[in-house]
């Protein structure tokens, strides 16, 4: 009797729990059609067309600038011309930067000037003062207390290339923690050694953040090859240097994430989420970060689009807005869907945001990751012939869907090969004629045949609603 009740509890206990739920896996003519497509998007040529036409007529679009409203117009007209049955947008509210103008020189016997860019958010003002050069931020962070009174802090860490890009985590957290760091050992200002691979006269801005309390300085990357002339002065002995930025805050501005859909046949409600951001910095066009991005998730919802049989599931293309300056558009999506309890109908998101190199690898996750293995070996087998590799272990959300990850969404890793990725990152150099149109069919190929063959499975890829507190909004 006793063994009876268990075997009944355990029966339930089979049925109600997700992780034995009958596994997702793919219909056998829904991946005879991904074979066809992944062939179709390498001759096609929309993808470019796409960040062609973004970076050449909308050009730089900074969060909140008067490009920033010509992108948000170019995405709606081009989501229409490109086919999407539904296209709108969806406010995104952030504080506007504006950059106006910025200098820094060397001053005294070998007075000349450096090649800086101040970092996003940074105030303006003028500041002199002697620098004081540290390796990297743990010895910036060591210095005693008060000892950079007056000073400015340079911090000369210099990033390495690799694929996955790994290194990014130092040499970001040098440009996010940085300054807060100088302004606490009494900083007059700060200047940093790009984030940055490359050996040009092109500084990378980004980002920073001061933290609560502290009174914010002027703060700038200077570029790789400044950085190294820096300190050789340094080195020789005493060295001031001057650094004016006309820069800040100023106000509010609301922008728009722009959506666009190609509505499923069965399960409309149910939403693959493939898309890039629409912002970039100023100094560049943005080509690489991320007009690629929204190129390669548009042309993969338009090949869908011109199936003579739609997807099971809707495909939801997200040009997202202000990425660069907090992931302002990723998460004003997130919130709303967990507003609009729609957390759990993501079928599974991914964003397109580390350039225009070929994909490597693929895998995907969500709260309940253990039914959707085989499909999602499935798809990877899919993606072999485009040279990727299935990475079962690897991987994580991009950025703009990282807030609806965090919220339960099932998310997929497409890697590219970051390997040049921050040579041009943030840079004057990020343009057009950096992206390799191969390369970015190959990206335009791997979106297509994930996005249709997610929105075809039998089952779902484990997204469920949680509870979450947001990340410090
Ligand atoms: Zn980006
Ligand atoms: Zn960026």
């Amino acid at each position: 009797m006793r063994r009876r009740v268990l075997a009944f509890a355990s029966t339930l206990a089979l049925l109600a729990s997700p992780a034995f739920a009958a596994p997702t896996t793919l219909p056998p003519a829904s991946l005879a059609t991904a074979a066809q497509l992944r062939e179709q998007a390498l001759a096609d040529d929309t993808g470019w067309k796409v960040v062609e036409s973004l970076t050449t007529e909308v050009g730089p679009r900074v969060a909140g600038s008067e490009a920033d409203a010509r992108a948000v117009e170019w995405a709606k007209a081009k989501f229409k011309q490109l086919g999407f049955d539904k296209v709108w947008t969806e406010p995104v509210t952030f504080p506007k930067w504006e950059r106006r103008s910025e200098r820094a020189e060397v001053l005294g016997a070998h007075a000349q000037p450096l090649t800086i860019t101040a970092l996003g958010g940074s105030p303006g003002g003028t500041v002199e003062g002697e620098v004081v050069r540290f390796a990297d931020l743990a010895a910036l962070q060591a210095a005693p207390e008060g000892s950079l009174k007056g000073k400015i802090a340079f911090v000369d860490y210099q990033m390495t290339a690799s694929r996955d890009g790994r290194d990014y985590g130092n040499g970001g957290a040098v440009r996010s923690k940085g300054p807060s760091e100088a302004i606490r050992k009494g900083a007059v200002g700060f200047v940093m050694r790009s984030a940055g691979t490359d050996s040009h006269r092109v500084p990378h801005t980004g980002i920073t953040r001061f933290d609560e309390g502290l009174t914010p300085v002027p703060s700038a990357a200077l570029s790789v090859p400044d950085a190294n002339q820096l300190a050789r002065l340094v080195a020789r002995g005493s060295t001031r240097i001057r650094l004016a930025l006309d820069c800040g805050w100023n106000g509010e501005y609301t922008s728009q994430n722009v959506i666009g859909e190609i509505t499923g046949r069965t399960l409309p409600k149910e939403v693959v989420v493939i898309g890039g951001h629409l912002d970039s910095w100023d100094l560049g066009t943005g080509a690489i970060d991320d007009a690629a991005g929204v190129g390669i998730t548009m042309a993969a919802g338009h090949l869908i689009g011109k199936l003579k049989q739609a997807p099971r599931r809707t495909i939801r293309v997200i040009a997202f807005a202000n990425e660069e300056q907090g992931l302002h558009g990723g998460k004003a999506y997130a919130n709303a869907r967990a507003a609009a309890g729609e957390v759990a109908l993501t079928q599974i998101a991914a964003e397109s945001d580390f350039g225009a190199g070929r994909i490597y690898a693929f895998n995907t996750g969500s709260p309940n990751p253990a039914d959707s293995r085989e499909a999602t070996r499935q798809i990877a087998e899919a993606l072999k012939p485009l040279g990727i590799e299935y990475a079962p272990n690897d991987g994580g959300p991009g950025p703009d869907v990282s807030p609806l990850a965090a919220k339960g969404g099932a998310w997929a890793w497409l890697a590219q090969d970051g390997s040049d990725y921050f040579d041009l990152h943030h840079t004057a150099d990020d343009t057009l004629d950096k992206i390799d149109p191969a390369a970015l069919a190959q990206n335009v190929a791997a979106y297509t045949v994930f996005a249709w063959l997610a929105a075809e499975a039998d089952g779902n890829f484990g997204s469920e609603a949680k509870d979450v507190t947001p990340p410090s909004e």
